[in-house]
């Protein structure tokens, strides 16, 4: 399953960028989006980070 965000409850903090910058970055609407999926773990300590969790990690 691929890790997504959801950009209706993301307030774009960008702790996930800054966690996990392989899997996230911010985008022009000032929302994360994944950039690549990867299986480091580090996009499950985003998602555990993410304040609204907005993240999913299958
Ligand atoms: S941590 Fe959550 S709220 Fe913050 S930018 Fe990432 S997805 Fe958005």
């Amino acid at each position: 399953m691929p890790t997504t965000v959801d950009k209706n409850l993301c307030i774009g903090c960008g702790a996930c960028a800054s966690i996990c910058p392989d899997a996230f970055k911010i985008n022009e609407e000032g929302k994360s989006e994944v950039v690549r999926q990867e299986n480091s773990g580090c996009a499950k300590n985003a998602a555990e980070s993410c304040p609204v969790q907005a993240i999913k990690v299958e």
